[in-house]
């Protein structure tokens, strides 16, 4: 393989994890998409190429969630709201 940007060889194949968002102010009304694809990455200059997997590409052809992928719906999940919380901290008053 020869990298699309520098034409060098040097290059490996890792293990992504990827958050894909939509742009935009109307990205924010749509799912995020996770893949997790191989990366073939230019050991030159970075440059990356992968593939998103058949089923997370739909996500990103309609819009919308489908059925096993692995996406974050457009409604936020704050930690904070989260049970078991340790933030137990022993302010000592003197
Ligand atoms: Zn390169």
């Amino acid at each position: 393989m020869v990298c699309k940007r520098c034409a060098s060889d040097n290059h490996g194949a890792f293990n992504g994890e990827v958050a894909i968002h939509f742009p935009g102010l109307n990205g924010l009304d749509k799912p995020i998409v996770w893949a997790f694809p191989k990366l073939a990455v230019c050991l030159k200059c970075g440059f990356t190429e992968f593939i998103v997997p058949e089923r997370e590409l739909r996500v990103l052809v309609h819009g919308t969630p489908v059925e096993g992928a692995q996406v974050l719906p457009n409604s936020p999940v704050r930690l904070s709201d989260k049970a078991g919380d340790k933030s137990a901290s022993s302010a000592t008053e003197g």
